[in-house]
């Protein structure tokens, strides 16, 4: 772990303390004492590389519990290794530290993620820690393996495969309309599940190994059901079809939004799902059942461009966003 910004140097000695036992099950992160960590790969695996930044007033506020901002960072970038079919191995952090963040709040920042490094089983080797002047920024890269040459891309969608996706969607955005005070007729129990989905993605890293040879091309949702479909359709020149009346909702959103063609594009316009939406031929359906996870077949691929939403009469949506963006 290395650092910069001399007047506090030696806080940030104290900082690479803190996360050195994260780094203890992990030989090739030498402790956190180099410049540099080693990272041993069978010959036959590639290395899934990915990046994520999350920022104060953006993608939390400085209120939120460190623990669960400390999962957020970590669980968006093992989303999009779990996207990928890759399994992830260890991942490196760069804190850019607000003035006002103290060692209570890295302290409990750092249990986060070595309650989640348990939990996934990877381990930090490496990282940086700044002071700014400006707010809170966490950036965490996350690296995985998987077989050489095998990693799901957004490409590979070809008309007739169908669509795909896991768990339900449109909780977590459910969950942010109940932090800002909406939800007044869910019960104690459906308030915390939704705002759980907000605060702590549950990213699908069992499933997505499991979908190597199965998916033809997929996606994390993170911006919003159909934005992330978007981009699958435009990469694999494509275009995707869903029946608004096939995606899935929980329990809790349909008490709070009903299910509707309205909640619907509610759903599928909100962000933060962290699910994984995916192609496949329609020969891997059995296959797919099998594995023993919540998949929803929401749709088809076709020849052409974009993405359409259909109501159950089978006319086009109007969409007045595809989705969430943090910009
Ligand atoms: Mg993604």
């Amino acid at each position: 772990m290395t650092s910069s910004g001399s007047n506090r140097l030696g806080e940030f000695e104290a900082i690479a303390k803190l996360f050195a036992p994260l780094a203890a099950k992990e030989p090739g992160a030498l402790s956190l004492t180099d410049d540099a960590a080693i990272l041993d790969l069978p010959f036959d695996e590639d290395l899934v590389v990915t990046v994520d930044a999350l920022i104060e007033g953006v993608h939390f506020l400085r209120d939120d519990p460190p623990a669960t901002i400390a999962k957020k960072s970590l669980r968006v970038n093992l989303s999009d290794l779990a996207a990928k079919g890759a399994t992830p191995r260890a991942y490196l952090l760069s804190l850019s530290l607000a003035s006002w963040v103290g060692d209570d709040w890295l302290t409990q920042f750092a249990r986060g993620l070595g309650e989640d490094q348990e939990q996934y089983g990877i381990a930090l080797i490496g990282g940086d820690t700044t002071a700014t002047p400006g707010p809170l920024t966490i950036s965490i890269t996350a690296l995985g393996s998987i077989a050489k040459g095998m990693m799901i891309r957004r490409s590979g969608a070809v008309a007739g495969d169908c669509v795909f996706v896991t768990g339900t969607i449109g909780d977590a955005g459910a969950g942010l309309a109940v932090l800002k005070g909406g939800g007044g007729t869910l019960d104690k129990n459906e308030r915390a599940a939704l705002i759980a989905r907000y605060r702590i993605p549950q990213p699908r890293s069992a499933l997505g190994p499991r979908l190597l040879y199965i998916a033809s091309a997929a996606i994390d949702v993170s911006d919003g059901l159909i934005a992330d479909l978007a981009h699958i359709a435009e990469t694999s020149g494509v275009r995707i079809v869903v029946e608004a009346a096939r995606v899935p909702l929980s329990d809790p959103f349909r008490e709070m939004f009903g299910g509707d063609d309205e909640a619907i594009i509610r759903a599928a316009t909100a962000g933060d799902d962290y699910e994984i939406a995916f192609t496949a031929a329609a020969s891997a359906r059995a296959r797919i059942e099998g594995l023993g996870f919540p998949i929803t077949e929401i749709g088809r691929v076709e020849k052409g461009e974009g993405v359409v939403l259909l109501s159950r009469d089978g006319k086009a949506l109007k969409l007045s966003k595809p989705g969430f963006t943090h910009f």
